[in-house]
């Protein structure tokens, strides 16, 4: 029997995770345990955008597994000049352009599950209260809980980042818009196939995964002020997430003594506001880790890696 290799959680991390590793290593078995699949993960309701956003102190990471020169990345970056501004609030005082990725969550996330299935990925429904329930089940644990790290790892470090989004429908808006405002929370608005993201909220430390009429209506009326082609758009609904954040997000291996067996556990979580943004070079590194600790040279790791 080759390894067994568990993956806790669902959301991006977790089966971009397994994804990679399943690939990576043919003879383990994978098996993907979580509380919640898609459509019910909190990454299904982000924006799904790449940009670095809400990530604490992982610039120094986002040179690994992102990139801190993304400005030279994007297409077409250009400072707007005064002209351009002129389509705009006047209350705005600079701003920028440039081309960048989005994507659908939760078709995507279908996508990695079928592919994990297809593969023969075990997937399992279970909440689990402790490390030690699923433990004895494998010889290394990718931990992908998000929040749930808090209690499972007790990691005090973590802290949510409550955010309220509207989805809404107006298909005349072809453009993203990201305004930088001098608090807390920030005026967005993201195309999607079907739905635009109309945000949001940013709120430290707040744990409520109810949404609030207050924040729905002030937002709104924010984006409408700032953004008057959202005037005729059909609100469909409301959402609210907690982003997993941490001072820095947390991808590293540890090797706990659980019951008395020595089991290898690898940590991708606290990802932030930028978990679309870096799950699949987090994988990556997680499928590294992983090949090192079932003794594949670094060299040869980072070879197999580089060709996913
Ligand atoms: C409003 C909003 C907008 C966002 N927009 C963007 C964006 O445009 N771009 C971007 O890059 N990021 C964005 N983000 C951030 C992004 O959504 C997160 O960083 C990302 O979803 C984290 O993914 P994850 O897989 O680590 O966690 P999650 O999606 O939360 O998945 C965690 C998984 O772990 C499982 N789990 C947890 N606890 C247990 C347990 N005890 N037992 C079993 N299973 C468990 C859950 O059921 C779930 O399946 C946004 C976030 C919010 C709130």
């Amino acid at each position: 029997m080759g390894p067994r290799v568990l993956v806790l959680g669902a959301g991006v991390s977790g089966l971009s995770s397994a994804v990679c590793v399943q690939q990576a290593c043919p003879e383990a078995q994978v098996q993907l345990v979580s509380e919640h699949f898609s459509p019910d993960t909190t990454s299904d309701g982000s924006a799904g955008f790449w940009g670095p956003y809400l990530i604490g102190e992982t610039d120094a990471l986002l040179a690994l597994w992102g990139n801190p020169t993304w400005k030279g990345i994007v297409e077409g970056f250009k400072q707007l000049s005064e002209d351009d501004m002129k389509q705009f609030d006047p209350s705005f005082e600079t701003g920028t352009f440039y081309t960048a990725l989005s994507v659908d969550v939760t078709p995507y996330l279908e996508w990695l599950m079928n592919r994990f299935k297809r593969q023969g990925g075990i997937v399992r429904q279970a909440k689990i209260e402790n490390i030690e329930e699923v433990a004895s089940q494998c010889d290394i644990l990718i931990n992908c809980s998000a929040m749930s790290s808090w209690h499972l790892f007790q990691d005090k470090d973590m802290f949510p980042i409550r955010g309220q989004v509207w989805k809404v429908q107006a298909p005349w808006v072809k453009h993203f818009y990201f305004l930088h405002e001098k608090d807390e929370d920030t005026t967005y608005v993201i195309p999607g196939v079907d739905l635009i993201t109309v945000g949001g909220t940013a709120q430290m430390d707040d744990w409520n995964r109810n949404t609030n009429p207050e924040d729905g209506a002030l937002m709104w009326e924010k984006a409408v002020t700032h953004f008057p082609m959202l005037q005729q758009a059909t609100l469909v609904k409301s959402w609210v997430g907690l982003r997993p954040a941490r001072k820095s997000l947390r991808l590293e291996s540890e090797t706990l003594n659980v019951d008395g067996r020595s089991i290898k556990v690898i940590h991708n979580y606290g990802h932030g506001g930028s978990g679309i943004t870096m799950h699949w070079g987090c994988a990556l590194e997680v499928t590294r880790m992983v090949l090192e600790a079932l003794g594949t040279e670094r060299k040869d790791a980072q070879r197999i890696v580089s060709r996913l």
